[in-house]
């Protein structure tokens, strides 16, 4: 049983972050998706809100999701659960910097756990949660951002 872990700050979950998740379900038997809890980012919305938003986005893929939340390293976490690879999304060329790092460092830190990246349907490529936070913030459509509910929650902070 091949099992990945896709972990992110979904801050709020998007239509790329499913994308990648129904991506990664194509490779993996079981997908753990791990909301990350980082004291040093700035988070609109709080663990359980974000725990919470992410286990109804995902409900309809819930025979091979599990959402789970973290505050310990990545890599660890992958060990605790078997899982052999942390999967992760790739937009325009801005994520790579980023990813490139990331995957070396836990790579260093343990050698047996490898990272894979998946790309988003094009339409997504310039999808993040920062982005969706900003439109929020000036009242744009969201509508083709994400799911109607996570719409709703994003509008409630910013009223
Ligand atoms: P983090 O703070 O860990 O980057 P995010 O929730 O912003 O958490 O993103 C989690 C992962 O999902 C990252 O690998 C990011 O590149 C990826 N991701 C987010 N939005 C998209 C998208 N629209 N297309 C592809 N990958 C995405």
């Amino acid at each position: 049983m091949k099992t990945g872990l896709y972990p992110g700050s979904f801050d709020p979950i998007t239509y790329g972050h499913i994308d990648i998740v129904e991506r990664a379900l194509k490779l993996f038997d079981k997908l753990y998706v791990l909301v990350s809890v980082n004291p040093y980012k700035n988070m609109l919305f709080t663990k359980e809100e974000r725990l919470d938003m992410v286990k109804k986005a995902l409900e309809p893929y819930k025979d091979k999701v599990e959402i789970q939340a973290s505050e310990t390293l990545t890599v660890q976490h992958a060990r605790h659960l078997n899982a052999t690879h942390i999967v992760r999304g790739l937009r325009a060329l801005t994520d790579f910097e980023y990813e490139f790092q990331m995957t070396h460092a836990n790579r260093e830190l343990d050698e047996n756990i490898d990272s894979v990246f998946f790309m988003t349907a094009n339409k997504y490529s310039f999808l993040s949660s920062t982005a969706v936070k900003e439109i929020a913030r000036f009242n744009g459509d969201l509508s083709t951002f994400a799911p109607p509910f996570i719409v709703e929650r994003i509008k409630d902070k910013f009223r």
